[in-house]
């Protein structure tokens, strides 16, 4: 299993801290709004990686969080005339609700700050006694001049980022380039910290909850290119400070998405949550068209990449119904997982879906002409497309039927090779309606 490590810039060979066990974080949202179907790029790459790694057999751990303390929580409780815990929790319940309708549920994990707040407290306090933090009227600092490898992640060094403009002159840090662990709030929700009321920084919750969720070191951090630097640069010097280490054994990225061309915003008119587009698709359409590119890639959405999308999920749809009507004729169980050689060769070389998509459009194909010729490898086939699509989280429905849609499809079979057309009808309906033809 090969990984491209985002850390050190290389393909490397997969090896977890523990034998048969992975354990992942990916930063999740922070609940002040409805996610965009952009947001659904690293929650369907990192599903379909937990999925995997459990059909390799391994035990694995899934952390990710809610940012459900944050300053656009308390720009929005005001907007919105309620409380910012109203707010946190109407947009984690909206959330959830999109997982579930994304078919990306397997998150063991979940936590948010508010029940970590005692930790992050504990863990500032260690930054300031190491001397890797300050406070400064009621704000803490971190002092990121003290890590020798800051910019690691990012590829920057600490010179050219003291001299670049991108970091704004804040008169209350020593350093432009130090970032707020804790920071005063004079207006919505705060909480009494050792250093005064105030709300903690964003960059610290992730790191605090790894800590004590997993113990010092996890094997993969993952989360959007965009959260490289400074979010995942800044968790890596907090890991570097404390634990002497990069807190995440492989750092994986996904890559932008762009709409047509353009950066997804509101302002463009083409910000699409993701609750508005799963009522118009299926969740394998979006699926689908995401692995036909790199996870690494940036991509562009598209109404052709839709397209394409739609029509390859029609044929896999299509496919599986032929084999399940095979199956059930047949008395075959439809409950199985194998494994596939050329799938996971495809797999462990760093997740390369897009030559998986191309290996299960092959299959379909072979699987309609096995149908067609009644051959010999129907199950088999069968079996692969089955497992390969519930890695990549693809939904297909392989119904048992029951004793009446037996009846009815032999009674279909019987009036049609009959020619009475009309009571062949009738059956063909009912097993439409059935969803199995
Ligand atoms: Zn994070």
């Amino acid at each position: 299993m090969k990984i491209y490590n985002s850390l050190t810039d290389k393909i490397e060979e997969f090896k977890p801290i523990k034998e048969n066990e992975v354990t992942m974080y990916v930063c999740g949202p922070t609940v002040y709004n409805y996610v965009h179907i952009g947001n659904m790029r690293p929650v369907i790459t990192f599903d379909m990686v937990y999925k995997y790694f459990k059909y390799l057999g391994y035990k694995v751990t899934y952390a990710s969080n809610f940012t459900d303390i944050n300053p656009k929580i308390i720009t929005m409780a005001k907007e919105m005339g309620i409380t910012e815990r109203e707010v946190a929790d109407k947009f984690i319940d909206a959330y959830l609700k999109d997982l579930e309708s994304y078919n990306c549920s397997n998150i063991d994990e979940r936590p948010t700050v508010i029940e970590h707040l005692d930790d992050i407290f504990t863990f500032i306090k260690k930054l300031i006694e190491k001397d890797y933090a300050y406070e400064k009227d009621g704000d803490v600092y971190f002092r990121v001049n003290k890590i020798k490898d800051y910019g690691i992640l990012s590829n920057q060094n600490i010179l050219e980022l003291e001299s670049g403009s991108r970091v704004e002159i804040d008169d209350k840090k020593e350093d432009p380039l130090d970032f707020a662990l804790w920071r005063k709030t004079t207006e919505g929700e705060q909480f009494l910290s050792p250093w005064g009321k105030g709300i903690p920084g964003w960059h610290t919750e992730c790191v605090v909850m790894i800590n004590s969720i997993f113990g010092n070191k996890i094997d993969i951090h993952g989360g959007g290119v965009d959260l490289k630097f400074p979010h995942h640069e800044n968790e890596i010097a907090q890991s570097m400070a404390l634990n002497n280490n990069h807190l995440a054994n492989y750092w994986m990225h996904n890559g932008h998405i762009n709409v047509n061309g353009e950066k997804m915003s509101k302002s463009l008119g083409n910000f699409i949550l993701a609750k508005d587009f799963i009522k118009m698709h299926d969740a394998n359409i979006i699926k689908i068209a995401l692995f036909k590119t790199h996870y690494r890639l940036p991509l562009n959405f598209t109404d052709e990449l839709f397209n394409e999308a739609n029509i390859i999920n029609d044929k896999i749809k299509n496919g599986l119904k032929q084999a399940n009507i095979y199956l059930n004729t047949n008395q075959i169980d439809n409950n199985f997982n194998i494994k596939d050689t050329t799938f996971e060769e495809y797999m462990n070389d760093d997740f390369n879906t897009p030559n998986v998509i191309s290996y299960l459009i092959e299959l379909v194909k072979n699987l309609n002409s096995e149908l067609r010729n009644n051959g010999n490898n129907i199950v088999n086939i069968t079996k692969k497309i089955v497992t390969i699509t519930s890695v990549l989280g693809l939904k297909y429905d392989l119904p048992k039927w029951e004793k009446d849609d037996f009846e009815n499809y032999n009674k279909w079979q019987e009036y049609r090779n009959l020619k009475n057309f009309e009571k062949a009808d009738m059956y063909r309906k009912k097993l439409i309606e059935k969803n199995i033809i």
